[in-house]
């Protein structure tokens, strides 16, 4: 498999705020976990008039570290870039200590009775108060924040560009602790791909994934991460050349080296990339694809 040049290196202190660019200040919630890393990095953009990136979780502590964060000043905006629960949460209640709005794509998710909870869970009772649009930039002073949107991960995913360092906060969608989530229905491998480029495209020259530390070494971290996803794929169409139908056959085989309590989620994975073959052409299958579809190569 291709190797993703992973980075896990991270001096911190819970709550404390860090001062991480001239521009960027970051506060970690106590949150640790096998989805959050060392938990959610809240990011705080400018001095004076600053923008809030991700509140996080709703937890009084990590409430009172953010207001100690920002005393003094005035949060202008409060931006969330996904409704996932270790990142929306507190935007109320943030929003109850500065006044602040709240942005975020508004994009409707597409849940199914029988949804798997892959992650943190989804924050079902998020709503922003202002809907962005994709590319819509939003200033304080000395900063400039655009929406990009990069549904993938959850289907309301967006990122943020932080122009004046040529910095994107990179939310969930590109971590570098971690590969990231991409679980249907809300999940689409199809577009997740299509935004790796999008961002690659952009040539950013730092990310700052929610959780853990920055990725600098930008170009040949976003190559690693998708090479990956296409070796899957590749041993996906391997599988199914072999005569293996199923998702539920091909998993053992192809996640061999990893815990079989892991065995659900990479199921999911799987046919999360299903879907795009099927969308493709390239895989047939009876209706629309589904976890114990039978499968076979077009
Ligand atoms: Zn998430």
């Amino acid at each position: 498999m291709a190797k993703i040049p992973f980075v896990r290196d991270m001096a911190f202190a819970y709550g404390a705020s860090d001062q991480v660019s001239p521009l960027i200040r970051r506060v970690v919630a106590n949150n640790p976990g096998p989805f959050t890393f060392r938990g959610t990095g809240v990011y705080i953009v400018g001095k004076g008039s600053v923008a809030v990136i991700d509140p996080g979780t709703d937890d009084p502590a990590h409430i009172e570290a953010l207001k100690r964060a920002l005393a003094g000043e005035r949060v202008t905006h409060i931006f969330v870039t996904h409704r996932h629960l270790d990142h929306s949460p507190a935007a109320r209640p943030l929003q109850a200590a500065t006044g602040a709005k709240i942005w975020a794509s508004g994009i409707a998710p597409r849940f199914s009775s029988d949804d798997f909870v892959a992650e943190e869970g989804d924050d079902l009772r998020f709503k922003p108060d202002i809907v962005a649009t994709d590319g819509e930039t939003f200033s304080g002073p000395g900063w400039t924040l655009e929406a990009v949107f990069t549904p993938g991960h959850t289907s309301d995913h967006m990122c943020l560009a932080l122009h004046e360092e040529n910095a994107l906060f990179s939310g969930d969608h590109i971590m570098g602790w971690s590969t990231t989530v991409v679980s249907p229905p809300d999940g689409d491998m199809d577009a997740y791909l299509a935004n790796l480029d999008k961002v690659q495209a952009r040539n950013f020259a730092t990310l700052w994934p929610t959780h853990g530390p920055p990725v600098v070494a930008v170009r040949a971290f976003i190559e690693a991460y998708r090479a990956h996803r296409m070796e899957r794929e590749g041993q996906i169409i391997a599988r199914l050349q072999a005569g293996q139908t199923r998702i539920t056959e091909m998993v053992p085989v192809i996640y061999a080296d990893v815990d079989a309590r892991l065995y659900p989620a990479a199921a999911h994975s799987v046919l999360a990339h299903m879907i795009r073959l099927v969308k493709q052409g390239r895989v047939r299958t009876a209706g629309a694809p589904a976890l114990d579809s039978e499968f076979t190569p077009a």
